[in-house]
């Protein structure tokens, strides 16, 4: 389908693009990789009067790998976090997730500042966002803020943010060099969204315990969702075979998922128990 007709500008700094949003009222976008935003517009889920490009934005393309953690722009394509061999040690966890996300054609392309606006509930990147605890920068009319990703995702295609507002970068805490991690999830092809995806680390004490286990999943909920009791269930013992068995059942339980017409909620139930259940086994092994 053709696209509608639009306005067009392509600023070169973020105050113009946030003065531009602004002065449409809400009749404004941000264009970014246009992966989501361009069939968008041609299905005419949105019909914006002016798309503001930000390619031309200095500066938001910038990976910054720190004792702090890691930082990427806005505008860092997947492509960039794969070809960055520095995020192999300072966040692999981010590396392997977004293996998964969609075709090399659409990783040329698609950025993460796109990703966390879009908010599709099976994207990779909210999902790390939300089990790392990132906070994501943001820069409107009124000045910048910083929200955390938790408070960030509201429901499906919704957002904290303000229209008038861009997302400047994401940052990712610190990541220690002998953290234990796992990602896994499904799709019935390659490159499609997950039907289910589980994110998880943990760290270890003396005696080999699980320490601050994070766990995370995708793609069963209206947004990206911490399992606080798999969490707790984890916490402080080790995590053997009888311990990944227990946080499987837990994480089952402990979605809510509907029917949809790609499966039923019985199955995504138990898709995300094994999706938890296999990242624990990589986790541990
Ligand atoms: C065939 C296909 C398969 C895909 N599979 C996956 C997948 O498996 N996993 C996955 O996670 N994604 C997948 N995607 C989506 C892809 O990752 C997109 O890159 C991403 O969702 C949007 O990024 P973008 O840069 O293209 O954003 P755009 O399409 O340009 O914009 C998307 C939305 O974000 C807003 N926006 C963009 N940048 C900013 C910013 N800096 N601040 C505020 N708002 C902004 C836009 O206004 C728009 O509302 C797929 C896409 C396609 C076409």
């Amino acid at each position: 389908m053709k696209l509608p007709p639009f306005e067009y500008a392509a600023p070169t700094t973020l105050k113009d693009a946030v003065a531009l949003l602004a002065a449409h009222a809400g009749d404004a976008k941000a264009i970014a990789g246009g992966q989501s935003l361009v069939p968008m517009l041609a299905f005419r889920v949105a019909s914006p009067a002016l798309l503001v490009d930000l390619r031309r934005i200095p500066d938001l393309d910038r990976i910054t790998v720190s004792p702090e953690g890691v930082r990427l722009g806005a505008m860092v394509r997947w492509r960039d976090i794969e070809d960055d061999v520095r995020l192999k040690t300072a966040h692999p966890l981010l590396r392997a997730a977004v293996a998964h996300v969609a075709h090399y054609q659409v990783r040329n392309r698609g950025t993460v500042g796109g990703s966390l606006a879009h908010a599709d509930p099976a994207a990779e990147l909210p999902g790390i966002a939300v089990t790392c605890e990132a906070e994501i920068a943001v820069m409107g009319a009124s000045g910048t803020r910083v929200i955390r990703a938790a408070d960030f995702f509201l429901g499906p295609l919704m957002t904290a943010l303000a229209a008038d507002e861009i997302i400047v970068e994401i940052r990712l805490p610190a990541w220690p060099r002998r953290r234990r991690w796992g990602f896994q999830e499904f799709a019935r092809r390659r490159g499609d969204f997950a039907m289910a995806g589980a994110a998880l680390y943990y760290d270890e004490d003396a005696g080999g315990n699980a320490v601050n286990p994070h766990v995370g999943v995708i793609g069963v909920g209206d947004i990206p969702q911490r399992l606080a009791e798999v969490e707790a269930l984890l916490e402080g013992r080790v995590v053997d075979e009888a311990g990944i068995a227990l946080a499987e059942k837990a994480a089952a339980a402990s979605v809510n998922p509907a029917d949809d017409i790609h499966a039923s909620a019985a199955y995504r139930r138990a898709l995300t128990g094994t999706m938890v259940e296999r990242a624990l086994k990589i986790a541990s092994a």
